[in-house]
């Protein structure tokens, strides 16, 4: 009794008995072929994926972290560059560009948006960066790196700002992969093509995940690049088989990145579903914005540009004392998660690129006041109103103590027409 006890984070089980007998029946297919890794349901879904995004070419690999270092090498990012990035973002962002050779700097977000903020790239672009005249490119001032690329997160569903990003990459010759893990199906109104654009359509290329949990997910681990530059293609397709284009003919060093038979069937039966799946993401949202309505002097809700579709892979609130209000949460059984605590930055894991807490005062700020609700296309309208319901309970418990009027108000907050 989901509904009426603890309502999860993330509900994987009813979708999947929804379609149960047509994804057992693709696994029947499997079976019958022995074509576990590559083949036609691949290609099949690489088609389709690719023409979903609007883009030419889809190329199906092993994860969005395959997905990711794949594209990077493959658009030619070389050991010693920088490829720039955000701290608040999965760590496999940021993984994928140090197993690429290259070393990640971040730059600081937007603290609406929380994507990458365009200013603070240019300003890093032009303080932090000079031209070297034998390259033609960028060097780093400090570490005398050449500057390569740049990886823009469309976090939580909504795309990156990318019309500047892709003014500044075209100045300074970078090239762009686009992170979008969290946002198949998002569209961006770009100015610069004078059309609505979908996500992994804009940049050289671009990373997708389907890891059960995105709002097109596997049963187990898959990801796809993207992109309309056939080159680029064909070596994420030689890179994802060892560097082979020709069984035991290898052009190059590459790695075991391939996307799964099964997987590529499970995501084919899926791909149909996922427009009606983001709309009612869509209607969750507006939802949850209606019912905190009243809050929006202690509660930050998602700010959506009116340029832009989210497709709410997560409905992130910002309060102050966030982790009382996540424990108020827990105490009433309601699943919350934080995307994310730790800027990478200030990972462990990060240490020896050298920065310090204050870095990135956007970014910092944020994960210590972020705060993801339950949101999936099976979440209930009773489900939403009882969550919404403890989340403004806990608040106005507290609301003497720590009142905060938002510091920035975002006049696009309410949703416009989707
Ligand atoms: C999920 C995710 C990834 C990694 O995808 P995997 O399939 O888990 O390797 C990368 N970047 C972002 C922003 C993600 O959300």
């Amino acid at each position: 009794m989901i509904g009426d006890g603890r309502i999860p984070f993330l509900d994987l089980v009813t979708p999947h008995l929804e379609l149960e007998e047509e994804l057992v029946s693709v696994f029947r297919d499997v079976l019958k072929t022995a074509g576990f890794v590559g083949g036609p349901m691949v290609e099949e879904f690489e088609a389709e994926f690719a023409q979903f995004c609007g883009a030419e070419y889809c190329v199906g690999v092993g994860s969005g972290t395959d997905a990711l270092r794949l594209a990077l090498i493959a658009a030619g990012v070389r050991p010693g560059d920088i490829v720039i990035t955000v701290p608040n973002t999965f760590i496999a962002t940021a993984e994928a560009i140090s197993q690429a050779g290259a070393r990640p700097d971040f730059v600081d977000i937007d603290e609406h948006t929380y994507n990458l903020d365009p200013r603070g790239l240019r300003e890093y672009l032009e303080t932090q960066c000079r031209f070297d005249s034998t390259t033609g490119g960028l060097l780093n001032l400090k570490t005398e790196r050449p500057v390569r690329g740049i990886v823009p997160v469309h976090l939580y569903g909504q795309m990156a700002d990318m019309d500047p990003i892709l003014d500044l990459a075209a100045r300074y010759n970078l090239l762009v992969i686009e992170d979008a893990c969290q946002a198949q199906g998002a569209a961006y109104d770009s100015q610069r093509a004078g059309r609505w654009m979908k996500a992994g359509s804009m940049g050289l290329a671009a990373a997708f995940s389907f890891y059960p949990g995105k709002n097109l997910g596997a049963c187990g681990e898959a990801g796809a690049v993207t992109t309309n530059d056939q080159g680029l293609r064909d070596r994420v397709r030689m890179l994802r088989d060892h560097g082979q284009r020709r069984k035991y003919y290898h052009e190059i060093e590459g790695y075991n990145g391939r996307l799964d038979a099964l997987q590529a069937g499970i995501l084919r039966a899926k791909l149909p579903r996922l427009p009606k799946w983001n709309q009612k993401r869509r209607a969750i949202a507006r939802r949850y914005n209606e019912l905190f309505r009243s809050q929006t002097d202690t509660i930050v809700l998602p700010c959506i540009s009116p340029g832009s579709k989210s497709v709410y892979h997560l409905y992130v609130i910002r309060v102050k004392n966030r982790d009382q209000l996540r424990e108020s949460l827990e105490q009433a059984n309601i699943a919350t998660q934080i995307h994310y605590p730790t800027p990478l930055h200030l990972q462990r894991a990060y240490s020896n690129l050298g920065y310090q807490a204050g870095d990135f005062p956007v970014a910092e700020k944020v994960a210590a006041e972020v705060l993801s609700l339950p949101i999936y296309p099976q979440l209930k309208a009773r489900q939403q109103k009882r969550i919404a319901g403890e989340v403004v309970a806990s608040l106005e418990t507290r609301r003497a103590s720590d009142r905060t009027a938002r510091e920035v108000p975002c006049a696009a907050w309410e949703e416009h027409a989707a």
